[in-house]
């Protein structure tokens, strides 16, 4: 392993911020210079990027965004980097699926999937909050990066930095799915498995990201890197022709996606790029890991942490970061949380996949799950519209699946044999 311990870059802003202000504590509102910093020195409240809207109005238009590529950058005011993206300027634009075949059987007039699973390069969400991360942490002048993760980020940071030519660090827990492991030392990143829970790996990175000079992705840049799942939210609202879907459901880990959502619609609502309707965004967790959906559905304002035990990995944060802000969005706009089960995950997963042809990770399961219990239950109401937003993809978290979903029929190559398995499995094989 080499890299530069504590060679810290300057850590200044750039005089030029681009369409961005300053970091501002989302509690008491100080404001900080535009650096590889995350928290309130007063209250220890999280930074967030303030913007200065009233420019940004006057330069981004419906017309202005059509124009551009199909990436998430063709929002890139919106996107807190100073000049032009350096990382990950392909990441984006993702299929709005019509999934009218998943609304019938779920009972919904109206079903939209949101397919973060074919993002590009890593096929999930998390290459949206890399790439703003990375293209951040190049202008501040970082030379090695790194993140904490419960799989996806690890993935994806890795093989943004390898594009960059950036030195690269990832934390994961040591027992994450295979693919997830392969996907990240493949780019030749420096993988350290952690012997315990993501907020054990979390803790850890909190201390090395003091100690050395290196841009964590979700630490010491985590108001930039959040930002940029805010992409997703614009490219729905864009996608359903600028208007903002009634009901979203959008999984949790730490629930930054969650707020991020929500912040699209409201940025959007306030640049006049679509008409400010109303919206509900409801969240969805694994039984295993469900601190805020059990919180929300108390009607607490808080959550109490869980140790987790799920076999959806990536959501698998039991103190989730933005848990809190999570559970206001849900209140402040009339959304549920609910969790779901294993078996109910894996059952998601065939559920997606056998009505839309969409094979998504397990994290896609707990959304598609939750989403059918809220159905159900009235509370997305039956005639309603409604997008899934779809997160990852199903390859990497193969074995959730393995054993779950029958077995080949293997025959010797002969028409014979062939023949013989149709007339003999007829019932069965049409089944299946
Ligand atoms: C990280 C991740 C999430 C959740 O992200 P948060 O913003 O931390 O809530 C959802 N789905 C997948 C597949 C992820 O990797």
């Amino acid at each position: 392993m080499s890299s530069q311990h504590s060679s810290s870059p300057s850590h200044g802003a750039t005089s030029h911020t681009g369409f961005m202000k300053a970091l501002k504590c989302r509690e008491c509102g100080r404001e900080y210079p535009l650096t590889a910093t995350h928290v309130c020195e007063f209250d220890f409240g999280p930074l967030e990027v303030a913007y200065d809207y009233d420019r940004i109005k006057r330069t981004l238009s419906r017309e202005v965004i059509c124009q551009r590529p199909q990436n998430m950058w063709r929002y890139r005011e919106l996107l807190p980097v100073a000049g032009e993206p350096t990382v990950g300027r392909q990441v984006g634009y993702t299929p709005l699926v019509k999934a009218d075949r998943l609304a019938r059987r779920l009972g919904i007039r109206e079903l939209y999937v949101k397919n973060d699973a074919v993002n590009y390069p890593t096929l999930s969400f998390k290459d949206r909050v890399v790439s703003v991360a990375l293209s951040r942490s190049v202008e501040l002048g970082f030379k090695t990066v790194a993140c904490a993760s419960t799989g996806n980020l690890a993935n994806s940071v890795a093989a943004n930095a390898a594009s960059a030519g950036l030195e690269c660090f990832v934390f994961i827990p040591h027992d994450l799915e295979q693919g997830k492991v392969i996907n990240s030392l493949v780019y030749g990143a420096n993988v350290i498995g952690i012997k315990g829970h993501y907020d054990e790996v979390n803790r850890l990175c909190a201390e090395i990201a003091g100690k050395y000079g290196w841009a964590f992705v979700n630490v010491n840049m985590r108001p930039y890197y959040a930002e940029g799942s805010k992409s997703m939210g614009f490219e729905i609202q864009e996608q359903l022709g600028w208007t903002i879907p009634e009901h979203t459901v959008v999984c949790m880990a730490s629930g930054s996606l969650l707020t991020k959502i929500h912040k699209s619609y409201q940025e959007f609502s306030k640049l006049g790029l679509v008409e400010p309707t109303k919206w509900k965004i409801h969240g969805a967790q694994a039984t295993g890991c469900s601190p805020i959906t059990t919180a929300q559905k108390a009607g607490l304002d808080f959550f109490k942490p869980v140790k987790p035990n799920t076999i959806a990995k990536s959501l698998a944060i039991g103190t989730p970061a933005d848990g809190f802000y999570a559970l206001k969005v849900m209140k402040e706009t009339g959304g549920y949380g609910d969790d779901v089960t294993d078996d109910e995950i894996r059952e998601g997963i065939q559920l997606l996949a056998e009505c839309e042809g969409i094979f998504a990770e397990t994290a896609g399961g707990v959304t598609v799950g939750v989403a059918k219990k809220l159905i159900a239950s009235g509370k997305i109401p039956k005639d309603s519209s409604a997008v899934l937003c779809i997160t990852g993809n199903g390859l990497k978290t193969i074995e959730a699946m393995a054993g779950h979903v029958g077995e080949t029929h293997d025959i010797r190559p002969n028409l014979r044999e062939f023949e013989a398995l149709l007339n003999q499995d007829k019932t069965q094989l049409l089944q299946a």
